[in-house]
């Protein structure tokens, strides 16, 4: 694969987790926004980029956000997630699922993860049937007496969550879905209910990132899915700053300035254009890691639900101690110092600080899969020497 020496910094020798990589149409679109003024939060990439998105994802409507969390801070206002409501995450997720149901003062109950990293759907299920009431069309929470207004499943490092039970349990419930889809861009469900929809587009709202170190970036920025074109507007009236006149300055609700702006929209254009190929890029790469890792003894590479084609944004090793004679700690650690940046998965969140007192129910996966779990550097523009240089180190005895 050719590659520009401008675009990677080759020099110095060292793998980083995940980079954008920058080389399709990017330079001349920023460049047309440049030339024409258009730089700010109207004109016409953001336009495009929304369109775009649908086309791809095949949502009805999509609205252009400053950032995932963004995306996922409106997108819990649009449910109606209030104060003193209760909202279902998974502990396995980035803070910001967990940030934004703070933002809008409801609180989170923490659930274990699947073998995908995912939002167990049985346990998730047995917790809404078990340990929950539905009373005047809503439900409940034994526990706290708090009405539970939103179940936020985390497609976690591109691994489509199995919704095929869960989505019909939470419209029977009142409770909206809304899919943090920030890692799984290029996700499709291939069999069940839902095969052949991308991720993010079979619940209430999915939310999209095009932050710097998912597949495709903006630099900064995300974007919210949905199929319900008043749900839409309010969505692109909330990220702009809730005007009902815009010329008298008048505003009936509180919102927020959220939109992307035009220079970053014309970038996510050009990385859009690239996604099916940056698609095929990860696959190979992730055959590639597989097949070498998988014969080190004590060393497997995480797969991907059976039931969905994956993007895999992200390469989760896992690692047998016993067998393999270093931990997760001593590996990263050895790994950095062959310049090779690699990363665990996230502390569990119903550990972290400002969450350690809310409800958590029947976690028992995650921790293991913590502490077994090193993600590998996985960006699109990985080469085949630098696969190998990485499985070297791993073939290495402790
Ligand atoms: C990246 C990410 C987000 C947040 O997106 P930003 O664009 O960085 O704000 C939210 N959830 C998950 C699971 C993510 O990986």
């Amino acid at each position: 694969m050719p590659r520009d020496s401008k675009m990677s910094d080759n020099s110095s020798n060292f793998i980083p987790l995940s980079v954008p990589v920058i080389r399709g149409k990017e330079w001349a679109y920023v460049k047309e926004c440049l030339d024409t003024g258009w730089v700010s939060s109207a004109g016409k990439f953001v336009d495009r980029f929304e369109t775009e998105t649908c086309q791809y994802t095949g949502a009805k409507h999509a609205v252009a956000c400053a950032s995932g969390t963004a995306a996922l801070h409106v997108a819990l206002r649009i449910a109606g997630v209030t104060a003193g409501d209760e909202v279902i995450v998974p502990t396995v997720t980035f803070i910001a699922s967990v940030n934004s149901i703070r933002y809008v003062d409801a609180q989170p109950v923490f659930m274990d993860c699947d073998a995908f990293y995912n939002l167990d759907a049985e346990k998730t299920r047995n917790f809404i049937l078990h340990e929950t009431a539905f009373t005047n069309g809503h439900t409940y929470n034994r526990h706290t007496n708090r009405r539970i207004t939103a179940l936020m499943p985390v497609h976690v490092f591109g691994n489509a969550v199995w919704l095929d039970e869960l989505l019909p349990l939470c419209r029977e419930r009142n409770i909206k879905v809304i899919e943090d889809a920030a890692e799984s861009i290029g996700t499709r469900y291939t069999t069940g209910r839902f095969a052949g929809r991308h991720t993010g587009t079979i619940g209430d709202i999915g939310c999209l990132s095009f932050n710097g170190n998912k597949i495709i970036t903006t630099g900064g920025g995300g974007m919210i899915l949905t199929n319900d074109r008043a749900d839409a507007e309010r969505a692109k009236y909330l990220t702009t700053q809730a005007k009902d006149d815009e010329v008298r300055f008048v505003h009936n609700d509180v919102g927020y300035n959220y939109r992307l702006t035009n220079v970053q929209a014309a970038i996510g254009v050009a990385q859009l254009e690239q996604l099916p190929r940056y698609l095929e890029i990860k696959r190979t790469n992730y055959s590639a890691y597989k097949q070498t890792i998988d014969r080190i003894p004590g060393l497997h590479l995480a797969e991907g639900p059976a039931y969905a084609s994956n993007n895999h944004w992200m390469y989760a090793m896992q690692i047998d101690r016993a067998i393999y004679g270093s931990d997760r700690e001593q590996l990263m650690a050895k790994l950095a110092g062959h310049k090779i940046q690699t990363r665990p998965l996230w502390q569990l969140n119903h550990l972290q600080h400002p969450h350690a007192n809310c409800q958590h129910y029947r976690i028992e996966r995650a921790q293991h899969l913590l502490d077994v779990t090193l993600n590998l550097p996985c960006s699109v523009d990985l080469t085949p020497s630098q696969i190998e240089r990485v499985v070297e180190v791993l073939r290495q005895k402790a």
